[in-house]
Order: C-alpha cells, then structure tokens, then sequence
C-alpha cells in the first residue's frame, strides 16, 4: 500500500512523494500454508477452531483450525443499489478435528453448507460461526458453501467497500474481503481464487489474475466476468472493481498485460495515469533484473474513479491506484513501489502483521533503487535528505519498523525508517551480498510468507556477519540511530 497523504513530508521537498505503504504476503510452502497443525490425530475431541490465526496485532483476524486451498467466488452486483449477493465455495483442509469453525465475513449470510448438508450458522460482526451436523477430521478436505447478501458499502461502521459515480471498488489493507466474500483473512492463508461477477450490461468487473471471459451474456440481460488468481493469494490482495471501464490489453516478456482505465476520470489525471502505469512491463522487466523472476504469470494496474479512496493497494498481479495520484501529473514511484510489492508482500508475505516492514520498508526502498539507478539521487542521498531533514526529537523516531505496533502498522517511519533500514543493512554486508540477499529470499520463499527475523538470518547467513547492532537500532528500537555511512 502507498499513501497518498504526505503527512508531514513538506520538509523533504526533493521527495514530496507521497508516502505509500501495501501489502504483505505470507511463508514458505507455496500451496497456501497451513496454521499449525495442532492435534492432527483422528482420536482428539472435536472442539471449536479459534476465532483468530493468532496474529498479536489483530487477534481476531483469520480463524483457527484449518487452511483454505481454493475460494470460488460468484457475485451478482447492482451497482445502483449496491446490492451484493453472493455465494463462495471454499475447499479447505481440516488441521484439527473440528466442532465448529469461523470464517470471517461482514455481509449477512443466509445459508451454510459444509460437504453438502446444511449447517447451522451465526453471525456477529466479521466472525460467522459455522457448526457442521458432524464434526470435522482432521487431515480431510472440507467444502463449505455460504450464500450471503448486503449493501456493502453500508455493512459496519467502517466499510472497505468504496462505491464510485459507476460502479464499486473493493480494496484495503490489513482486511477488505470480508466485505465481498467470507474467508480466513490473513496474509498467511493464501489460496487460489477464482472470481465470477454478474452486473448489468455494459459495464466492467475487474479482478486479479487471468480474464476467463466476459464480457459474457448471462440472465436477464447481464453480462458477466470471469477471473482466476492462478498462484496462491493472501485474502487481502484479492479486488475487485465494478465500472465503466477502458481495459488496454498486450501480451509483454513477464505475460498478459491488462489494466482497466475508469472511464470518469478527468481527461488529464487519465492521461498522466496512463503515462505511468503503462510503464509497467517495462518496470516489471526492471525489477526482474534485480530481484529475479517475476512471480505472476500476468501483470496490470486498476484506476477506478475513486479519488476518496486515498492510496493504491498491490493487488496481486494488478494493482488498484487512486487517481490522486495521478491528479498532479505522472507518478512512476507509485508504479514502482506497488509493482516492487509483487516479490515483497504478494510473493513472499508477512508471517504475522507485525512483519509489515519486508513489505513496506522492501517496496519504498525499490523506489530508491530505481532512482538510482534511472539517473535519479542515490538511495544514499536520498537516506542522507530524510535523516537531516527528520528532526531527531520528532515522533518519527520513536516508531520502530520492526515492531511498529498495530496502530502504526502503515506508519510512514515503517516506509521511510524502514526504508533506510534496509540501507543501513546494504552498508553493513555490501551491494552485491545485499542485492544477492533479496534475491534469495524472493526466490527462496517465493509463494510463501516470511518474518523480519528470519530475513535478517539470512542476510547474516549470506554474508558472513553479525547484524544484531544494526536490526536493533534500525528496526526494533525507539529513537533516531546514528547516521549511515
Ligand atoms: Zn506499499
């Protein structure tokens, strides 16, 4: 995620950038990890599965007791009336037998089925409450089916779910699905998803990975779309944005291209977004060159009319970004910063929330690689510009990246003091041990999730030294740390 508020960075004028933060991502496996599997014998009691993952920032994201592998998710939406109703089928694997289990979900369910039969359910806020007529096995495969319907703009105080002049778009950071689809909503169950959405004809449902199809006739008139995220995805990167449309669509070196254009935005933020989001293969190829592969088999960008909606989200494959950013000319380091996330935080994602700096601090700090290497200030003076220019009493300071807490997790010190972080650590082991370093660990965990300390490990591993003094004082503690370099 990027913010486009740049709360309090008038003092670095050379960088007046916005301030971004995105995404996470998850371990290692590259089928959607599994949470501990606790108790895997087929003799332990059944008892219910836990509300929460057991992520210590957001106790109650994500849901104990199994691991969803795959979602189908098939949405009819009207965007006049903001009428959703949907029905997700989830196959998942059963880590512990099982009395009942939550999903997390905000819209108002009407009907539950678990292997076929029905099952009984509540609801109370984002956790639905599902009890099978049996409980479940350990190590088998479960299929719940849950049908559900809403005004998702208008479900709980806070609702992710933006409606535009045509249509809708859902995107956020750390939850946006339970306002589309029930899931386990944390970045480290990934699981595959498929998205249908039916709407009226003539207009636009975008969504991550490869279109299917659509516009496509179905009843009444509609017309419907046809997506699938072909490589495991956190429950948080998955979008979708419902609209009048313009889809530019080429084939690239890294795969399929498509980026969808609202058709509402003024003629000079559109043209200024597409001058920046059209670089995207070539950025792409870029980031390939420095840390490896790209990840995905197909790449993209989303504007939707939504200037309300203040940042841009890196969506796996097909970043979601606010036309503010747009609105004061072309923004390549928007497209950086979300495309970098596709290795930092989609690929490879948080363990735990707490790990939003191998996200943030990776993204931003891609940023001033790029400007470095483009003909732009070095990462060294850009380091050297934010530590002179940040005062060393400023609460700035006192957020520590490693460990920023849930209220600051997309703090600007967990993008910038991350950031500079991970400068700091470049210092200590050398540019090519560094760039070797991210290399690894996008290669290594590709599919997979991550945490802050096992990549200082490995980084400690590749290079043969001791970083200990540097992760704390650039990570973990509170206050300014002494000048880089
Ligand atoms: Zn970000």
């Amino acid at each position: 995620m990027r913010v486009r508020a740049a709360v309090g960075l008038t003092m670095v004028p050379l960088l007046a950038v916005a301030l971004q933060a995105c995404g996470p991502g998850t371990v290692a496996p590259p089928e959607s990890t599994a949470p501990a599997a606790a108790e895997p014998t087929s003799t332990a009691p059944a008892r219910p599965g836990a509300p929460g993952i057991g992520d210590e920032y957001f106790p109650g994201a994500g849901n104990g007791g199994y691991d969803v592998r795959r979602y189908d998710i098939e949405l009819h939406y009207d965007p006049s009336s903001d009428r959703l109703t949907g029905r997700t089928t989830i196959t998942a694997s059963v880590s512990r037998n099982l009395s009942r289990f939550n999903l997390d979900l905000a819209l108002p369910a009407s009907a539950v089925q678990v292997d076929g039969a029905r099952a009984e359910h509540t609801q109370t806020g984002t956790e639905l409450v599902v009890t099978p007529d049996r409980a479940l096995v350990s190590g088998n495969t479960m299929t719940v089916r849950v049908d559900y319907a809403g005004a998702p703009s208008q479900t709980g105080a806070d609702s992710p779910w933006v409606r535009t002049a045509d249509g809708a778009v859902a995107v956020g950071e750390p939850e946006v699905a339970a306002w589309w689809f029930p899931s386990n909503d944390h970045p480290v169950d990934k699981a595959n998803v498929a998205v249908t959405v039916t709407v009226p004809r003539g207009v636009e449902a975008l969504s991550n990975g490869k279109l299917l199809g659509g516009p496509e006739p179905a009843a009444d008139g509609q017309h419907r779309w046809r997506w699938r995220a072909e490589a495991p995805m956190s429950p948080y990167l998955a979008f979708v944005a419902i609209g009048q449309y313009e889809l530019v669509q080429r084939d690239t070196p890294a795969g399929p291209y498509l980026a969808g254009y609202a058709e509402g935005l003024e003629p000079e933020v559109a043209a200024a977004a597409r001058e920046s989001i059209e670089q995207t293969p070539q950025i792409v190829g870029f980031l390939s060159e420095l840390f490896g592969e790209y990840p995905f088999a197909q790449l993209g960008g989303v504007v939707p009319n939504a200037p309300n909606v203040g940042f841009a989200l890196e969506n796996q494959t097909r970043p979601v970004y606010s036309p503010a950013f747009f609105a004061a000319g072309t923004d390549v380091d928007v497209v950086v910063h979300e495309l970098a996330h596709q290795w930092f935080g989609d690929s490879v994602g948080v363990r735990r929330w707490r790990d939003i700096w191998l996200n943030e601090g990776f993204a931003t700090y891609t940023e001033w690689l790029y400007s470095e290497r483009t003909g732009g200030a070095s990462a060294q003076q850009i380091t050297d510009r934010y530590f002179d220019a940040i005062p060393a009493d400023s609460s700035f300071w006192q957020v520590p990246p490693g460990d920023p807490g849930a209220d600051d997790l997309l703090d600007r010190a967990v993008y910038v003091r991350g950031a500079m972080a991970l400068h700091a650590i470049r210092v200590a082991v050398g540019d090519e041990t560094f760039l070797g370093t991210l290399r690894a660990w996008a290669q290594q965990r590709r599919g997979g999730s991550g945490t802050v300390e096992d990549f200082i490990a490995l980084a400690e591993q590749r290079s043969g030294r001791q970083l200990d003094q540097v992760a704390d004082a650039w990570l973990y503690r509170s206050g300014r740390p002494d000048r880089i370099g």
